[in-house]
């Protein structure tokens, strides 16, 4: 079955910011679906509140779930219970999945539910106004810390893996074909799986740190990831500051 990607759009332009990573990843998502040849009828994308909750409602063709702040998880639970052949993703930003919603990311994960999980992680609340994250690196400036975060991050991947995910990934918006595959593995996978992708906010990160050149912000995210292979060699306050990129499973 071939299906062209404008198939599957609701919409002919997105809301997202120039230069927001978010566009990317929904095209590797997309690309993902089709690759797959997915029946839309047994498909579902579950979202909360923010950017990132804007990838597949109000854009992607298909039965879509627009929830409460933090609560997609919760909700992608009840889709599965109600009907367990459904194809159930839940695609959301770092701080509606980590921050309010982390009680359900990782009982979910404890529970093995049959869901995909995609984290658009952009390190900040980019929608509600800037603040800091539990994904906000240390130093990084926010509209609730403008002296910059003084506490370390959540490492995504390894949080979900530690409860019990049985496939991790991260990749920058700036690898879409690994990101795309990861993905196509992640809806493969039985049981809980997660995509987490680098996907920067030039409007509320990258101007409140002083980064407002969309190409330096790129750069920037470019020179911050390290293959999984090399991280074993970083200290933890380095593996703090990075983002460490690759496959995570057994
Ligand atoms: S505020 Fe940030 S995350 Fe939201 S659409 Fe704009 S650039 Fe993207």
């Amino acid at each position: 079955m071939t299906r062209s990607m404008a198939d599957w759009l609701r919409v002919d332009h997105s809301a997202f910011c120039p230069g927001c990573g978010h566009g990317v990843l929904m095209g590797s998502l997309i690309r993902a679906c089709e690759d797959l040849g997915l029946d839309r009828q047994q498909l579902v994308f579950v979202s909360g509140i923010g950017c990132a909750a804007w990838i597949p409602s109000p854009n992607i063709k298909a039965d879509t779930l627009h929830t409460l702040h933090g609560r997609a998880v919760a909700y992608a639970t009840g889709v599965k219970v109600a009907n367990p052949k459904l194809t159930t993703i839940v695609v959301s930003g770092d701080g509606d999945l980590s921050s309010i919603g982390g009680n359900h990311l990782i009982h979910a994960a404890r529970r093995d539910l049959d869901l995909t999980v995609i984290c658009a992680n952009n390190q900040i609340y980019g929608m509600t106004g800037g603040q800091t994250a539990s994904t906000t690196p240390v130093g990084a400036l926010s509209a609730t810390d403008p002296k910059g975060n003084r506490y370390r991050p959540f490492d995504l991947c390894a949080l979900v893996r530690a409860a019990g995910a049985r496939y991790a990934a991260r990749w920058p918006v700036s690898q879409p074909r690994p990101l795309t595959e990861s993905i196509k593995r992640a809806i493969r996978t039985p049981g809980f799986s997660f995509v987490e992708a680098i996907s920067p906010c030039p409007t509320q990160f990258g101007r409140r740190n002083n980064v407002e050149d969309l190409g330096q912000l790129y750069q920037q995210m470019t020179d911050l990831c390290v293959p999984a292979s090399r991280a074993d060699k970083l200290s933890e306050d380095e593996r703090n500051r990075v983002f460490v990129i690759g496959e995570f499973h057994d």
